[in-house]
């Protein structure tokens, strides 16, 4: 019989032993309610790492929780009442409080809820077992589930039977992953991965918004690659996102970001490293399309798609033989930071499809990205506005052209020529009205 009763202790640390929260909780108890820390913040703190968010369970119904914490003089906004859920604000600190609840109805999405006051059946409809840890304000830890003791050998295990909890909420095949990449040691758990597997057509039926969040929380564990090829092996991803599947480009990409490179300018970027593992069918212009199809359904912002977009295709014009002419042309189109994007997308495509690497060639590599580092982009010396106080041609589409002429001459220059050099460039080479289509002579 499972109970729910103390089994361990840790010494509270940082936000856990603040006096804003001694506040809080002294606050709910003047109510005669009982709150405990839960879910990842005593999962934290077993591990002793850094706490992020402060989640609370309490046995007070929302209201009342809400009118206690505002009778000791505490902010407090309804985030997600119908749930059960308010946010407390004291100072710097912010707490989600959410009442102890049981799921009534499910239907693989969303769950109709009540509230009780029986702490297991709280435990119960959570995931898994090391996200059903409580613990009192001073420091007493209840662990229904021996959810430490999986913790400490890094097995994700479900609460309850595996397939019934997927069958309530798909999105927990996700998290199984997720929270395995964070937390797991190989092997997965079978009875977990066989549930997932069976279950995976059901993510079908999961908003992209909280797929896309789930896929991004993954994307920023320190090394994905070996989880999301799980995902791969048990036909999770495939079901969902069959896009995904460059897993040896992505494990280049995520050893630059964390070994090869480390560097605080380049750092972990989820958007990057879902981009090194998208894969299309299709080339050129339509990969483009297809990538920003993809990045569109998983409703990215407009800014996140287009980067997207540009780092699927723009790394096929990088390779490591380019002279220090060709680098510069390239940081001029593309800019400093989408180049590096570029940069670390060709490496890990490079890397992934050489049995061996070239000798010079991370040097090679991580000369370009020096050089993207120091970029301090130029402007052309030539504007629109200089061809017109020289009469060169009259306003109109002809100027646009003889400016691009002019930019063309002095990319392929190295971008030294100076304004003047540029005027009697373009003084020299002023189009013919019929000609406008013509491309320009001097090419590589
Ligand atoms: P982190 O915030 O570090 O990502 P967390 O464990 O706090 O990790 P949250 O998503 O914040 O995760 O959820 C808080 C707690 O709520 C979890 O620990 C878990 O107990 C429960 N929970 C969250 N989502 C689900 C879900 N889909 N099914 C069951 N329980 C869930
Ligand atoms: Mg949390």
């Amino acid at each position: 019989m499972t109970k729910f009763e103390p089994t361990g202790h840790l010494a509270p640390y940082g936000v856990m032993a603040a006096a804003e929260t001694a506040q809080l909780f002294s606050a709910l108890r003047q109510q005669g309610g009982t709150a405990r820390y839960v879910g990842g913040i005593v999962r934290d703190a077993l591990l002793a790492r850094d706490l992020g968010d402060v989640d609370i369970a309490c046995d007070l119904k929302p209201d009342i929780c809400m009118a206690a914490l505002e009778k000791a003089g505490i902010r407090v906004i309804p985030t997600g009442l119908q749930h059960g859920t308010v946010t407390a604000v004291i100072n710097d600190y912010s707490y989600e409080i959410t009442t102890l609840r049981v799921d009534v109805t499910t239907d693989g999405r969303h769950a109709e809820v009540a509230f009780t006051d029986n702490w297991l059946l709280d435990a119960k409809r959570r995931d898994f077992t090391f996200n059903a840890l409580y613990c009192d304000p001073n420091g007493t830890i209840y662990d229904p589930f021996d959810g430490e003791a999986d913790l400490r050998i890094g097995k994700v295990r479900f609460i309850g039977v595996a397939e019934d909890r997927i069958a309530e909420d798909y999105l927990r095949i996700l998290r199984f992953f997720r929270f395995f990449a964070y937390f797991g040691r190989p092997p997965l758990d079978a009875i977990g991965a066989e549930a997932c597997r069976k279950g995976a057509i059901g993510l079908r039926d999961i908003s992209s918004e909280r797929i896309r969040d789930e896929m991004f929380k993954l994307l920023r564990a320190k090394n994905p690659a070996a989880t999301i090829g799980d995902m791969v092996g048990f036909s999770v991803l495939p079901v969902i996102l069959p896009e995904l599947s460059n897993i040896p480009r992505l494990r280049i990409v995520e050893w630059l970001e964390t070994t090869a490179l480390a560097d605080p300018a380049i750092g972990i970027d989820p958007l990057r490293r879902m981009a090194a593992l998208f894969t299309s069918p299709e080339t050129g212009d339509k990969a483009i399309a297809h990538a920003a199809r993809f990045a569109r359904s998983l409703r990215l912002s407009n800014d996140e798609v287009e980067r997207f977009s540009l780092m699927s295709a723009s790394f096929r014009l990088i390779d490591n033989v380019m002279d220090d002419k060709r680098i510069r042309r390239h940081l001029y189109h593309l800019g400093a930071e989408a180049f590096r994007d570029a940069v670390i997308m060709a490496w890990g495509e490079r890397a992934a499809l050489s049995a061996r690497p070239i000798p010079g060639e991370n040097a090679r590599w991580q000369h370009m990205l020096a050089q993207a580092h120091a970029w301090q982009a130029p402007q052309l010396p030539v504007k629109g506005r200089d061809i017109l106080a020289a009469k060169l041609v009259p306003p109109g589409p002809l100027m646009g052209q003889l400016l691009r002429l002019a930019e063309e001459y002095w990319l392929e220059h190295d971008m030294t020529p100076d304004h003047a050099a540029l005027m009697a460039y373009m003084a020299d080479h002023i189009p013919d009205q019929d000609t406008k289509n013509n491309p320009p002579e001097e090419r590589e």
